[in-house]
């Protein structure tokens, strides 16, 4: 399983409160399915039980955001086309499911459902939806293109390092906290990168840190300058992914 940690500014990498649980983690490596409850023992509740749950409408808030997002959202309109292109069509019903979730986790995409999941509990506005779905569609995306083995640590580090550089650090923030170098603006974005995709993987791995970061290290260079689909990174701005949008109308096929 690879999640997503809860980002209420849908950028910043600092937050502290992305750790996975202590109490929650179990000697025993699941994936980080333990954040999600639903996906072990999928509870089979009636229509009347469901009605009167109180998940209900935070589960009817998450669908109609997904919605949205799918329909306005240029991020996400471009991961759904590349997957379509690249022979994974994304049906909304079929592969994005809402759920409550464990901790402070906002998503993630099951390879053995080929599933996003999103965190209806956890997710607090469309925005963070969208950004969100985008994250995991790009997982998605990673594992339709080159069947990723998430299981796999260095395979893992390279599709964190993949979504946290097009979907979470921002070049305009490391260069406003930055010096006004450019020298000094890469290593940041460099440094975002980093520490947001290691973040991700602690937060499903029961690994020691330092593995992690090597495991980030080792494949850095090369995850870090595959910036397929979009063709570009920090999408922070809605000018930008709207440009990215149009440009990859020209080379995948959707609306
Ligand atoms: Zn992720």
């Amino acid at each position: 399983m690879a999640a997503s940690s809860n980002s209420k500014s849908n950028s910043t990498d600092t937050e502290a409160d992305k750790k996975s649980p202590k109490g929650l983690v179990t000697d025993d490596e699941d994936y980080g399915y333990y954040f999600y409850p639903e996906r072990e023992e999928k509870k089979k509740k009636s229509y009347f039980e469901r009605v009167l749950s109180r998940d209900d409408a935070s589960n009817f808030t998450c669908r109609m955001n997904v919605q949205t997002c799918m329909e306005k959202n240029p991020m996400v309109k471009l991961m759904v086309g590349a997957l379509s292109s690249h022979g994974c069509p994304v049906d909304m019903k079929r592969h994005i499911s809402c759920e409550p979730c464990l901790a402070k986790v906002s998503g993630g995409f099951d390879p053995k459902t080929m599933q996003v999941v999103l965190c209806q509990n956890n997710i607090q506005n469309k925005d963070v939806c969208c950004n969100v779905l985008a994250h995991e569609l790009l997982h998605a995306f990673d594992f339709c293109r080159a069947k990723v083995d998430f299981e796999n640590l260095r395979h893992l580090a390279c599709t964190e390092i993949r979504a946290a550089n097009m979907n979470h650090c921002s070049l305009a923030a490391a260069y406003a906290i930055g010096e006004a170098s450019l020298f000094g603006v890469k290593e940041r974005h460099q440094l975002c990168v980093k520490n947001k995709a290691l973040q991700s993987i602690l937060l499903v791995r029961n690994v020691p840190k330092e593995e992690a970061m090597i495991a980030v290290d080792e494949v850095f260079d090369r995850c870090y300058s595959d910036t397929e689909p979009y063709g570009r990174r920090c999408f922070k701005s809605m000018p930008r992914a709207k440009r990215a949008l149009d440009e990859a109308r020209n080379y995948y096929d959707f609306d």
